[in-house]
């Protein structure tokens, strides 16, 4: 059998240009995971999820 974790949605990862992102969750956009804006930082990696929705930012190199 196999077991597979239930996600809420398909993680799309949006493409930046720059390891600092801030993310609101689409709030400007009546989304209902809008959240606080929150900004975040890549650090070494190359991408980051929201602590608050769960949206994934990539950095395109
Ligand atoms: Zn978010």
């Amino acid at each position: 059998m196999t077991k597979k974790s239930i996600l809420l949605s398909e993680p799309v990862a949006e493409k930046v240009n720059t390891r600092s992102v801030s993310c609101d969750g689409g709030a400007k956009h009546g989304s209902a995971n809008g959240h606080p804006k929150v900004f975040m930082d890549m650090g070494q990696a190359d991408s980051v999820d929201c602590k608050y929705c769960g949206k994934r930012f990539a950095f395109k190199r």
